[in-house]
């Protein structure tokens, strides 16, 4: 992975008006798909569609739609991130999704990455703690017409059990450790991909459940806003702006 990149990605979009999806913004997007993903090593066809097709800067802020396909993390509000597109895409890509599945997502944030998730899946369910953001992104996936996802308002670190077993969990924040209840909740074959370490940087970790048996293997080091909650940090954890996640 290099972010060297980085650098005049995004400008392209800095005319547009909020709210709407214009040619400038699918020129700011089809750069970003080639230069942030493409060019490094996102390679599923499907995944590179999905990044292609959602518009991200109706997931931010209005001022902030300028920079919204820029190789970087934005703040959402309650001291959170919407995750770089890089990392979204190599989420999504590590989950290795071929559209039938039922996924959950803990961390709904803006609602960006569930929605980029539901054109790869049959079903998304996503999971926020932060009251304020929940109701936003339910209200604008909505008004943005993805109706295979659900955004539930509560504690993902626990999972969510009333839906469970899921064929793919996603977890968009960093985790001290990998929450037990994640793993009950994967179905036989289900994978589960998780950043986990202490709050400065963390490992993308992805876990496949086979005949029982969590096997886990480690993608990239990464750095998520923290995971709260019964299995996450205790508030006041980790204060830093996350650089990728
Ligand atoms: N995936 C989001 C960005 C995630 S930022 C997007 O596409 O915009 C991480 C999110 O995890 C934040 O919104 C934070 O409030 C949420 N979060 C932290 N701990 C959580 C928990 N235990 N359960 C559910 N959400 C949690």
């Amino acid at each position: 992975m290099d972010s060297a990149s980085a650098s005049g990605t995004g400008e392209s979009a800095a005319n547009t008006s909020p709210g709407r999806d214009t040619t400038d913004t699918e020129y700011a997007r089809c750069d970003m798909v080639e230069r942030q993903l493409r060019k490094r090593d996102i390679r599923s066809q499907r995944v590179l569609e999905a990044m292609a097709s959602v518009p991200r800067h109706l997931f931010v802020r209005p001022e902030l739609a300028a920079e919204a396909y820029a190789d970087s993390p934005l703040p959402i509000g309650g001291g959170q991130t919407i995750s770089q597109p890089y990392m979204v895409a190599a989420m999504a890509e590590a989950l290795a999704l071929e559209g039938n599945e039922k996924v959950l997502e803990v961390g709904a944030g803006s609602g960006y990455q569930a929605a980029v998730l539901s054109l790869l899946a049959r079903e998304v369910i996503a999971v926020e703690s932060l009251a304020i953001l929940a109701d936003s992104a339910r209200a604008r996936l909505a008004r943005m017409g993805y109706v295979n996802v659900r955004v539930e308002f509560g504690d993902g670190s626990e999972g969510w059990p009333a839906d469970a077993p899921y064929d793919a969990i996603l977890v968009t924040a960093g985790a001290p450790s990998i929450p037990p209840p994640l793993i009950e909740q994967l179905s036989e074959g289900g994978r589960l991909v998780i950043p986990v370490g202490p709050p400065a940087q963390q490992d993308l970790v992805r876990v496949v459940k086979r005949n029982g048996h969590a096997l886990q293997e480690t993608l990239f080091a990464c750095r998520f806003v923290p995971l709260l909650g019964k299995f996450g940090w205790p508030p006041g954890a980790g204060a830093a702006e996350p650089s990728r996640g």
